[in-house]
């Protein structure tokens, strides 16, 4: 289980639009998400979910998609 980071996926929203999940995919610089077994959605692959770098790209792929959270501070 991640320490320092949530990353939370609303796939309602990412169905909704073709392809957002494959970009999700690919746009994850530490392959945080990975294509879920139904179509058009993302798993999230918790043993990378620490590595991520706050970089925002799954964010502004999907502003209501994707919630990136912070457990420290
Ligand atoms: S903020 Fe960057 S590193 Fe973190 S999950 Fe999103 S795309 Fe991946």
């Amino acid at each position: 289980m991640a320490m320092f980071i949530r990353v939370d996926v609303d796939n309602t929203v990412i169905e909704k639009t073709a392809s957002l999940a494959d970009k999700l995919v690919e746009v994850c610089p530490v392959k945080i998400f990975k294509l879920a077994s139904q179509p058009n959605a993302v798993e999230v692959v918790e043993e990378n979910v620490d590595e991520c770098t706050l970089c925002d790209l799954c964010t502004q792929a999907t502003p209501e998609g994707v919630r990136v959270v912070k457990l420290y501070e």
